[in-house]
């Protein structure tokens, strides 16, 4: 037998066979998430023209430079609605904040610095030409661009979207993803368990990381431990972008999984990684005539395996399919304990990270780290990498950690 890959060498593979989506036109409202697939330019400037930053008195600002001046005043700039004369020498217009700043006028008197008196201005102080006057374009120049292809959108980019005006956005289509897992002895939550029955969190973990990941879930299906079944639910699949077989992948007497990928035509890419948890991790590409490749990951089912797995492998391709970088974010850290192992395989290590004087430091979430201690997923930020020829690592020990996020 070869030796098995290690997990670099896996995700390699697996983001080798990615071909990104194509991008479609999303409405504002409904971006959130979403991936830019263009570049987006604003074909506004913001702000749109010169305004006030405060309520006060539009003027010139020479006017306010002598013994005592008196300005008279001959109109209102309100937000939204611009004063209909401009402002002449020896005169000021009443302003409010976010108000087009009238012609003539170069600065901004703040109602604070000023007392009114029949008709006329009063300044008590002189301002300076520029003074509490936002000028047009000051944050964004007409053509500019506003956010690069492949940027997830957020909040931000949300409002900035909104305040140049953009109503609909050009983003990459979102992965269609099936989630199968299969096992006998699941059975959905809020239904009591039987002898030997368990019920279902893959399903519902891997549907919930894949909602995270901006993608979409097609399916989430149920399967027997049964070869017909099991060939009939991935064949009818297999549409997709992506494929999520968690449980029943193994060798097992009762695994059908890699049985029924065979002989669908989905092409072995590799099975096993030098890692825990998720060693009995398989993936696969189906071909499709005049469409993108299928993307198959049989993954563990035991749950924090199923967990590891898909950030590990099935994140960052989904991620690379909508154009974005396809890992979260990695760094170095402090693992907070010491850690022993069999050397051989990589180890990841559920942890939460602190900030500290001295950095990151990695702790833990569980001193129990095994692949069915599915608690040890809650807090988890990261994951703390344990080079598989490594025997022990000290405590206070810089590792490579990877980011959990999506
Ligand atoms: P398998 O990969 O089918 O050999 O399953 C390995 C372990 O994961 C067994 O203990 C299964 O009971 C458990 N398991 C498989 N699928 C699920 C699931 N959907 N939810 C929770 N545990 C599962
Ligand atoms: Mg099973």
């Amino acid at each position: 037998m070869s030796a098995p890959l290690t997990p670099e060498a896996a995700r390699e593979i697996v983001l080798g066979e990615v071909v990104p989506l194509s991008g479609e036109p999303v409405a504002l409202e409904e971006c959130l998430g979403r991936v830019t697939a263009e570049e987006v330019k604003s074909a506004l400037a913001i702000q749109p023209f010169d305004n006030s930053a405060m309520d006060g008195y539009a003027l010139h600002a020479a006017d306010t430079a002598g013994e005592q001046p008196r300005l008279r005043l001959v109109g209102e700039s309100r937000a939204g609605h611009p004063a209909e004369v401009p402002v002449g020498e020896g005169e000021a217009i009443w302003i409010s904040t976010g108000a087009m700043v009238p012609g003539g006028a170069d600065a901004v008197l703040p109602v604070e610095d000023a007392a009114e008196e029949d008709g006329f201005l009063l300044p008590r102080r002189a301002v300076a030409a520029g003074e509490h006057v936002r000028r047009a374009g000051e944050d964004v120049e007409a053509g500019e661009t506003l956010i690069a292809p492949g940027s997830r959108i957020g909040a931000a980019e949300i409002a900035v979207l909104a305040a140049a005006g953009i109503a609909e956005v050009g983003c990459a289509a979102r992965p269609r993803v099936a989630v199968l897992g299969s096992g006998d002895e699941l059975v959905p939550p809020g239904q009591p368990l039987g002898p030997g029955q368990i019920h279902d969190s893959n399903g519902f973990a891997l549907a919930a990381l894949v909602h995270e990941a901006g993608s979409e879930v097609d399916r989430l299906v149920r399967l027997p431990d049964q070869a017909a079944a099991t060939r009939e639910a991935i064949g009818d699949a297999l549409d997709c972008d992506a494929l999520l077989v968690a449980g029943g992948v193994s060798v097992g007497r009762h695994d059908h999984v890699k049985g029924a990928l065979a002989a669908l035509g989905v092409k072995e890419r590799f099975w096993r990684v030098a890692m825990r948890p998720g060693g009995p991790t398989w993936f696969g590409v189906l071909p499709r005539e005049g469409a993108r490749p299928t993307l198959v990951f049989g993954i563990p089912g035991n749950p924090v395996s199923a967990m590891v797995t898909f950030s590990l492998f099935a994140r960052p391709a989904l991620r690379a399919m909508q154009g974005l970088e396809p890992l979260p974010g990695r760094t170095r850290a402090a693992l907070a304990t010491a850690y022993r192992k069999k050397p051989g395989k990589a180890h990841y290590l559920r942890c939460r990270l602190e900030l500290t004087d001295d950095g990151w430091r990695a702790h833990l979430t569980r001193e129990r780290q095994g692949s069915h201690i599915l608690t040890s997923m809650l807090g988890a930020e990261a994951l703390a990498v344990i080079p598989a020829d490594r025997e022990e690592v000290a405590a206070g020990e810089q590792i490579e950690i990877e980011l959990l996020s999506k």
